[in-house]
C-alpha cells in the first residue's frame, strides 16, 4: 500500500501544473526508482510500459493504478450492451470526469448527481434499458415523440419533445464562450446572419473579431457513443461555415487571419481535445483553458440531466407506443 501511494504521488508530481514541482520531481524520481515502486505496489512488468509512457508523455490523464478490480470492472461494464456503450470514451479522462469530484458539482442537487451517474453508465430509465435483454424484440418507440426508438441517445440528442431543453443547453455553452471572448477583449457577434455569395445565408453561433483575427465558432452537442461521431460533427460544422469566410472578409476588410471551428461536446459531457484550439486562439492561458474545459463538461452534463428530467416528466405513466400509433 505504501509503495502504491508513493508511485501515485510520484506520477502526479511529474504532471504537476507547477513547472518547478514537475522539474524537481523529474530530477528526484528516476525511471528506475519509479519501476521499483511500481513492482513493489503490485504492478506487473508488462503494464509498466504503458504507465511509463503515461508518465513521460501523458497529458491531463489520471494515474493508471496497478492491475486492480477497478480496471477489471470498468472493462466488464464497457462490454455490456447497452449499458457499456460509449463508456470507454471516459476512461481516465480527467476533464470530462471533473464533475465526479464534489468540487466539480457546484450548485448540483443530489438528484442531479444520481441522474448524471445513471446517464454516464447508460442506466437512465428508458425503454432501451428496459428492453436490454431483448424481450420486446426491437427497442420500442419513444413515448414522448413516437418518432424513433426510445434510447438514451434519442432522448438526450434527438427527441423533438425535449428540443427546448436541448436549446437551453446549447445556448448556455454559447454564452460561456462569448463571455470568455469578451473577457479576452474580442468583439463578439452572436448569431449574426451572414449572406453567402449565392444569396443563401448562414447563422454561426459566434464570431470573434480582434485586431486582424477573426474566428467563426459554432457549438454543437452530439451523442457520444463513438468518438468518430463527434469528430464527424466537428468536420460538418467547419465545412458548413467555411463558405462564409469570403463574405466575412468583405465585411471586415482589416482582418487577415480568418478561421472556422466546430466546438463539439458529447451529450454526457465529453470534452474534445480539439476544442482547446478555440480557447488557445482566444488567448486563454493554459490553466484557465483546463478550468473552462472542466466547466463546459460539468455544465453540459447538468443540462443533459435537465433534458432527461423534462422527458421523464412527459412520459411518466405513459403506455408503450406501437409502430402503428
Ligand atoms: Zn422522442
Amino acid at each position: 500500500m505504501v509503495a502504491r501511494c508513493k508511485v501515485k504521488r510520484g506520477f502526479y508530481l511529474y504532471h504537476s501544473e507547477d513547472k518547478l514541482v514537475s522539474r524537481v520531481a523529474k530530477s528526484v524520481i528516476s525511471l528506475k526508482g519509479f519501476r521499483k515502486l511500481w513492482l513493489a505496489g503490485g504492478g506487473s512488468s508488462q503494464s509498466l510500459i504503458g504507465v511509463q509512457d503515461d508518465l513521460l508523455n501523458g497529458e491531463n490523464i489520471s494515474f493508471r493504478g496497478p492491475e486492480c478490480w477497478r480496471a477489471e470492472e470498468f472493462r466488464k461494464w464497457s462490454n455490456k450492451n447497452p449499458q457499456g456503450f460509449g463508456v470507454s470514451l471516459y476512461e481516465r479522462d480527467k476533464i470530462s470526469n471533473a464533475w465526479l469530484k464534489k468540487t466539480g458539482r457546484y450548485n448540483w442537487k443530489e438528484s442531479h448527481f444520481i441522474r448524471a451517474l445513471q446517464m454516464r453508465c447508460n442506466m437512465l430509465p428508458t425503454l432501451e434499458l428496459d428492453n436490454r435483454f431483448g424481450l420486446r424484440g426491437a427497442i420500442p418507440l419513444c413515448r414522448a415523440c413516437g418518432k424513433g426508438p426510445e434510447t438514451g441517445s434519442h432522448v438526450l440528442g434527438g427527441c423533438s419533445e425535449t428540443k427546448l431543453n436541448r436549446m437551453a443547453r446549447h445556448n448556455k455553452l454559447c454564452s460561456m464562450l462569448a463571455y470568455e471572448g469578451k473577457r479576452m477583449k474580442w468583439e463578439v457577434f452572436c448569431e449574426r446572419r451572414i449572406t453567402k455569395k449565392d444569396g443563401s445565408w448562414a447563422v454561426p453561433d459566434l464570431i470573434f473579431v480582434r485586431e486582424d483575427s477573426l474566428l467563426v465558432v459554432d457549438v454543437t452537442i452530439r451523442s457520444d457513443g463513438v468518438m468518430a461521431w463527434l469528430e464527424v460533427a466537428k468536420a460538418e460544422k467547419e465545412d458548413k461555415y467555411r463558405k462564409i469566410l469570403g463574405p466575412l472578409q468583405l465585411e471586415f476588410p482589416l482582418v487577415k487571419d480568418l478561421s472556422v471551428h466546430g466546438f463539439v461536446m458529447g451529450t454526457r459531457g465529453k470534452w474534445l481535445k480539439s476544442n482547446f484550439l478555440v480557447l488557445e486562439k482566444l488567448g486563454i492561458g493554459k490553466t484557465s483553458r483546463i478550468r473552462f474545459a472542466k466547466l463546459c463538461s460539468c455544465i453540459t452534463t447538468l443540462k443533459s440531466v435537465d433534458v432527461f428530467q423534462a422527458f421523464n416528466k412527459r412520459v411518466r405513466g405513459k403506455p408503450l407506443l406501437t409502430a402503428s400509433q
